[in-house]
C-alpha cells in the first residue's frame, strides 16, 4: 500500500475543471515534487489513481488559527452585557494561556486532517502563539512553529506558516497585556523566530513561509516595513498577511489616533502590493475598496468567523465588481467547510442588497463554480502561488466530488458545484490529493481516526475554567 508520503506520478479525471473549462478523460501528470507537468486527454495509458467523480482544484484556506479549535463551539452562552468580540477574546486568551507544544500538535492535526476531507488543500497558518505561558521564549523560538509544521506534514496538507510579528497593546503603543506575552517579539528577536522557521520551510515543497503582521493595533507600520526590509531574503517575494479593519472599534481607535481609517492609514504607510492579503478588511469606505481593487491585494474572507463574532459584512460584492481579489479561511474554527464559507460569503450579500447570485459576473453562468474558481486563485496568491488551478506549474492539489450522490443525479458538472455549495449534501467529498500525494481515500483520511483519538484524550483532560 502507498503511504502518505508518497507522490503519484498520474491522476486521470473523468470529469475536471481545467483551465480551459469542464473536460473529459483527463490525466493530470505530476513532477517528482508534485506540480503539475502536464494535463491531457487520454483514455488508455495507465494511470496511479482514476476519479470518476468531478474534479476541481484544491482550494485554499488562507486563514487559520489552529489552536482556536479547542474553544470552538465553547463561547455560544449569554453573557451579562453586550456580548461581542472583545468578550470573545478574552475567553479566547485564557485557553491560549495554558497550551503546551504537543497540545498543539494535536489539534493542529486533527484539524488540518479534517479540513482536507472537506476539500481544503493548503493552508496559510497566522501564528501567533510564540511564547511559553510567561512569556519566556521556549530554548527553541520556533518550537510552536516546528509542531504546526509538523502537524500539517503528517496530515498531508500544504501549509504556508506565517510567524505573526506583535510589539504592542495598542495604537498608542501600549505595553502588550498580561495575555499577549506569549504572542510579543522586539522586531530583533522576530527575526531570529523567522531565521529558525526560514529553516524548518526550506527543502519542503509542501512548506513556504510568509509575513504576517497581527494588526495595526500590534505593529505600527513602520516596524511593518522594517521588518520586510530587515528580512530581505528571509521573505524574498513572500505573501504579507495582517489583519484590518475587523472591528468599528479598532477603526473609531484608529481614526482617534491617527486620523484616518485602517485601511486607508495601511497604504498611507506602507507600500502596499499584491504580495498582501487583507484579513476581514470588513469596515471599508468607498476610496478604500478603491485601494483594494487597484493595489492587486488579496481580501482574505471567513465568512463564518465574521458572522459568529458579529463582524459586520464586507462588501465583496463592490470588491467584484472593480475585479478585486478575494479567498476564503477558516479563522476560528468554527466551520472547516469551504462550500460552507462560500456559501454564506453569498448569502450574506444577498441579504444586505436583497438580490440574487451576486458575486458571479455577468454571463459567467454557475455561482457555484464562480465562486469556487475566486477562492481558488485568490487562495493560492494569498499563498504566494502564483499558477493554479489544473495547468501546468500549478502545485498538484486535486479534489474529487461525489458525482454519483443521489442529490447530483442528472445534473451537469456546473450543477453539481451549484448543489454542493448551495444545497449542501453530507461532505461530498471523495478523493484529495495534494502536491501529487493521495490523502483522503474514498471521503476518509487514513490518519483520522488517530488523530481523533488522541484530540479528544487531550480536550477531554484540558480544563478551560
Ligand atoms: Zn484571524
Amino acid at each position: 500500500m502507498r503511504t502518505l508520503g508518497s507522490r503519484l506520478t498520474t491522476v486521470r479525471c473523468a470529469t475536471a475543471l481545467t483551465a480551459s473549462g469542464w473536460q473529459n478523460n483527463c490525466v493530470v501528470e505530476f513532477d517528482a515534487s508534485g506540480r503539475i507537468q502536464s494535463v491531457r486527454q487520454d483514455t488508455a495509458s495507465a494511470v496511479d489513481l482514476c476519479l470518476d467523480g468531478v474534479v476541481i482544484a484544491g482550494i485554499p484556506n488562507l486563514h487559520s488559527h489552529a489552536h482556536q479549535k479547542a474553544i470552538a463551539g465553547l463561547t455560544e452562552h449569554r453573557v451579562s452585557g453586550q456580548d461581542d468580540f472583545w468578550g470573545w477574546r478574552e475567553l479566547m486568551y485564557r485557553t491560549n494561556a495554558m497550551l503546551d507544544p504537543q497540545q498543539l500538535q494535536v489539534i493542529a492535526r486533527y484539524l488540518y486532517i479534517d479540513m482536507l476531507q472537506k476539500g481544503y488543500t493548503s493552508v496559510a497558518e497566522f501564528h501567533y502563539l510564540h511564547h511559553q505561558p510567561d512569556g519566556t521564549p521556549y530554548f527553541d523560538r520556533s518550537e510552536m512553529s516546528a509542531r504546526l509544521l509538523g502537524a500539517a506534514s503528517e496530515a498531508g496538507i500544504a501549509i504556508t506558516l506565517l510567524p505573526v510579528l506583535y510589539c504592542r497593546g495598542g495604537f498608542r503603543d501600549e505595553p502588550v497585556q498580561h495575555a499577549q506575552r506569549r504572542f510579543s517579539n522586539s522586531p530583533d528577536d522576530y527575526l531570529k523566530l523567522l531565521e529558525g522557521c526560514h529553516s524548518l520551510c526550506a527543502q519542503d515543497p509542501d512548506r513556504s513561509l510568509g509575513f504576517a503582521a497581527h494588526s495595526l493595533r500590534a505593529v505600527s507600520p513602520k516596524d511593518i516595513c522594517a521588518v520586510i526590509e530587515d528580512a530581505g531574503e528571509l521573505l524574498d517575494n513572500a505573501p504579507v498577511h495582517i489583519h484590518v479593519a475587523e472591528q468599528m472599534r479598532e477603526v473609531n481607535d484608529c481614526l482617534a489616533v491617527n486620523r484616518a481609517r485602517p485601511v486607508a492609514w495601511l497604504y498611507d504607510q506602507c507600500e502596499v502590493t499584491d504580495r498582501w492579503c487583507l484579513i476581514h478588511a470588513t469596515h471599508v469606505d468607498p476610496d478604500e475598496q478603491v485601494l483594494l481593487a487597484k493595489s492587486g491585494v488579496t481580501v482574505g474572507l471567513c465568512p463564518t468567523t465574521e458572522a459568529n463574532l458579529g463582524d459586520g459584512i464586507f462588501p465583496a460584492s463592490e470588491l467584484m465588481a472593480s475585479e478585486g481579489c478575494f479567498g476564503i479561511g477558516s479563522d476560528s474554527q468554527v466551520c472547516t467547510s469551504p462550500a460552507e464559507e462560500l456559501r454564506l460569503l453569498e448569502y450574506s450579500q444577498r441579504l444586505s442588497l436583497q438580490r440574487r447570485t451576486v458575486l458571479v459576473p455577468d454571463g459567467a453562468g454557475s455561482n457555484g463554480r464562480a465562486l469556487a474558481t475566486a477562492a481558488i486563485t485568490g487562495g493560492n496568491r494569498a499563498q504566494g502561488e502564483h499558477v493554479c488551478g489544473l495547468q501546468p506549474g500549478a502545485r498538484g492539489d486535486l479534489v474529487e466530488i461525489a458525482s454519483d450522490h443521489t442529490e447530483f443525479s442528472g445534473r451537469t458538472p456546473d450543477q453539481i458545484l451549484d448543489t454542493w455549495i448551495f444545497s449542501g449534501p453530507d461532505n461530498p467529498v471523495q478523493n484529495v490529493v495534494v502536491g501529487g500525494k493521495h490523502v483522503v481515500h474514498d471521503g476518509v483520511h487514513p490518519l483520522m481516526e488517530r488523530a481523533s483519538a488522541s484530540y479528544r484524550q487531550m480536550v477531554e483532560t484540558f480544563n478551560l475554567a
